[in-house]
């Protein structure tokens, strides 16, 4: 696993600052959450992460080395989406065994690391099945599943239970919570949700207008909140 480091990160989409000099580190095998409004600059934070977007300045570190020259495929990141983004035409097993095949590694070895997957997301009996054919709940386990075969150092979870329904998003936080503390996986979660942020988190970074706010723990987040906006969100006092 890795320490992730991001220093003064910013970003523009066709003259508009989307991101200002964002700053965060993150501890090798914590948790923290990204918390704002919809607008705030919160995915574009995980796609400059995982390589998916460019940014304009400032760098990322993994254990205190730039990841910017390293291309995504390179970068030991995984990404899971809202929407899941599963292959239709593969079964539960295929899309798992996706990324593996991509990285050439050999049958036999591919079958038994989809076989522990598929344990550790407590998929057993639904490996043939197609995602039109399971629940959003286990679309989503297949997701983290497919998203964990290339053995990540750093997980980025862009609001992954937003569309589950709220017994089942809650019932998959607490699955994904276990999860990552019994892999001890460096993760950050995107998310509007406060509770979800609260339940979840080493750490919350409160992003408004493509700001970091704070980056605190939850109590301190409730008892020292360092502004208006941050004690609005959790104070007990303004
Ligand atoms: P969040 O995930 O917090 O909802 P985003 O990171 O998706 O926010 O977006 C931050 C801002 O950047 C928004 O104003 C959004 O409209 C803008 N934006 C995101 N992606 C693009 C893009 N590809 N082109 C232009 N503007 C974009
Ligand atoms: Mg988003």
């Amino acid at each position: 696993m890795s320490s992730v480091k991001i220093v003064n990160l910013n970003k523009s989409f066709n003259n508009i600052n989307v991101l200002k000099s964002i700053n965060l580190s993150i501890n090798e095998g914590e948790i923290i959450s990204l918390l704002g409004p919809s607008g705030c600059g919160k995915s574009t934070t995980l796609n400059i992460i995982a390589g998916i977007l460019d940014f304009d300045k400032g760098d990322i570190l993994f254990d205190g080395n730039s990841i910017k020259n390293i291309p995504t495929g390179k970068r030991d990141v995984a990404i899971v989406f809202q929407d899941y983004f599963l292959f239709p035409h593969m079964n539960v097993f295929e899309n798992i065994e996706f990324g593996l095949k991509m990285k050439k590694i050999k049958k036999c070895e591919r079958n038994k690391k989809v076989q522990e997957l598929i344990d550790l997301v407590k998929l057993n009996g639904y490996e043939k099945k197609y995602p039109s054919q399971i629940s959003g709940g286990q679309k989503q386990r297949v997701a983290i599943a497919r998203s964990l075969a290339i053995n990540p150092k750093v997980l980025l979870l862009d609001e992954p239970f937003s569309n589950l329904d709220i017994n089942l998003r809650q019932e998959m936080r607490e699955f994904v919570l276990n999860l990552q503390k019994k892999l001890k996986i460096t993760t950050i979660l995107v998310t509007h949700d406060k509770e979800e942020a609260l339940m979840m988190s080493d750490k919350i970074a409160v992003m408004v207008n493509g700001e970091i706010k704070q980056f605190d723990t939850p109590k301190n987040l409730y008892e020292k909140p360092n502004s208006k906006v941050v004690a609005n969100i959790f104070g007990e006092r303004n």
